[in-house]
């Protein structure tokens, strides 16, 4: 047995709470020890949510063991129906729980309440958080939609052509990565495109919402590890047809409206050609040009790593060096999307083997969760959080979508923010000889007097030439590697490389500040 340290997912009862925290007027009672109380401060303290999950724990103890569980649970059961008084109730059973067997589906039965009591069955011991919201969802569709289906292999009517295209919008979860921001923005979204939201599930939904899922004429599904076994399932029960874009970045937002255009039986080109985004325009601009080709690792579940790999390459133009999920659900696109932008992909829940990956491939940035802030953190290279499992810290104050427009301008903040910073500590090393910036100026010279410097020794003038590169071309003399080192950081490899190359070719062994100025007016020829 391997104990972790850091885990990326939590148990399947853990994504089941992220379904009922979501919703509205659920509850769920959780056959657990006392310890797994502890599930509650993921949303009270990570998320920020003011009021505590509609989750009652049995919290059993050791002691209890020898004594009659079953009759504990039930009893939890009828006290929580009776205080909260939900439209229905989910019942289950954390990873202790489970194995002392005590059916808390069968249990349930027997109380015979007068709501809904949904059993969920979740492996603990084989699967993972992302897998059991997934399946949490799901059966709640089918408990609660399903006695509202057709008969199987009915024919779905056609739309009234008079009446408004509608749709559902599935997947966001409590304690998704900016599930809450983007549900805002695709809401804006589809409204500009003259669709209407019926039900938004799990967040926000009741279960007599989820009875309506069926009156919709479409699904979007804008988390496919949470939502795409529910769109499925309607899919084939009501003939609900899914989108399958996720609207990440502007090539992928401008490809979900026209999938979406498509589906409503609506023309989009009005809205394709208002919408705005600032990315393509900054990614283009003058500044932005010193960040093309930036080297970057990306790891994520699979919906934010497939969907921020396509942006790095395609829309930021950066090097895409690596990429991986630790959801081995969704693996295959990861693949594809590795393949594609012709890297390799890392599949593995071991964060170990993630920063082993990092260090081997030395990146200039990492766009990952919050275990990949830590390894970039502890490796001095820059990071943007992308995906769960996140930090109190993603969860900001202000609106802060991923998806559609505004979330594409969100992206360039986020990712390129890291680099600039490096350029701008770069920039004060350029300028260190100032007597504003020197060493021991303190961290910033705003609003305060310039600190008198610390008298310099003078080099050695005899001492050996330092060299800059450790190959085996010509040396640096010291001087003429002072100067270069006062060469901007983004163009002083090349400078560097091409006076080697020039000094090489003239047979030169050293590297005095004429060759480095002889080089430069060569190159600039
Ligand atoms: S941020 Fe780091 S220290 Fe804080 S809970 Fe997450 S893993 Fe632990």
């Amino acid at each position: 047995m391997k104990l972790a340290v850091w885990t990326y997912e939590g148990p399947p009862h853990v994504g089941a709470m992220r379904v009922a925290t979501a919703m509205r007027d659920i509850h769920y009672v959780l056959h657990a020890p006392q310890g797994d109380t502890y599930a509650d401060l993921l949303f009270t303290m990570i998320e920020r949510l003011p009021t505590r999950p509609p989750v009652t724990y049995t919290t059993f103890q050791a002691r209890d063991l020898g004594t009659d569980t079953a009759e504990l649970f039930k009893r939890t059961l009828g006290e929580a129906y009776e205080r909260f008084k939900p439209q229905a109730v989910m019942v289950g059973a954390s990873c202790t729980a489970e194995l002392i067997q005590d059916d808390p589906g069968g249990l349930g039965r027997t109380l015979g309440l007068p709501v809904p009591v949904v059993p969920l069955e979740l492996p603990s011991y084989q699967r993972k958080e992302n897998w059991g919201a997934s399946e949490t969802l799901y059966q709640l569709v089918r408990a609660f939609a399903g006695p509202n289906a057709p008969e199987a292999g009915t024919e779905r009517a056609p739309r009234d052509p008079a009446a408004r295209a509608s749709c559902n919008i599935l997947g966001p979860t409590a304690l998704g990565f900016r599930h809450r921001d983007d549900v805002d923005e695709i809401v804006g979204l589809l409204g500009r495109l003259g669709v209407e939201v019926r039900v938004i599930a799990p967040q926000g939904a009741t279960p007599a919402d989820l009875a309506r899922l069926g009156e919709a004429d479409f699904n979007v599904v804008l988390y496919p590890e949470t939502g795409e076994a529910a769109a499925r399932w309607l899919e084939k029960t009501f003939g609900q047809p899914r989108t399958r874009t996720v609207p990440i970045g502007i090539g992928a937002t401008r490809a979900f409206i026209q999938e979406v255009a498509d589906l409503a039986g609506i023309d989009a080109s009005a809205v394709l050609d208002r919408e705005q985004s600032r990315l393509p325009w900054y990614s283009r601009s003058i500044d932005s040009t010193y960040l093309t080709g930036k080297r970057v690792f990306i790891f994520a579940d699979a919906t934010h790593a497939v969907a921020a790999a396509r942006v790095a390459a395609h829309e930021f133009g950066f090097e895409v060096v690596g990429v991986g999920t630790y959801d081995r659900t969704f693996a295959r696109d990861v693949r594809a999307v590795a393949e594609e932008l012709g890297t390799e992909a890392l599949i593995t829940d071991d964060y170990l083997e993630v920063e082993d990956r990092i260090t081997e491939l030395r990146p200039e940035l990492v766009l990952g969760t919050q275990m990949e802030r830590h390894i970039a953190k502890r490796l001095g290279i820059g990071c943007a959080v992308i995906s769960a499992p996140v930090h109190v810290q993603d969860f900001p104050a202000r609106r802060s979508p991923q998806m559609g427009f505004e979330g594409a301008n969100v992206l360039w903040d986020t990712w390129v923010h890291p680099l600039m910073m490096g350029l701008e500590e770069h920039l004060l090393g350029m300028f260190r000889g100032d007597f504003e910036f020197h060493d021991d100026a303190g961290a910033s010279h705003h609003g305060a007097a310039p600190t008198p410097r610390a008298e310099e020794p003078d080099p050695d003038p005899t001492s050996p030439a330092e060299p800059a590169n450790d190959t085996d071309g010509p040396h640096w003399s010291q001087d003429a590697d002072r100067e270069l080192r006062k060469v901007p950081f983004f163009v002083r490899g090349k400078a560097r490389r091409n006076t080697e190359t020039f000094a090489r070719d003239r047979g030169l062994d050293t590297i005095t500040i004429e060759t480095l100025y002889d080089a430069k007016a060569h190159y600039a020829r």
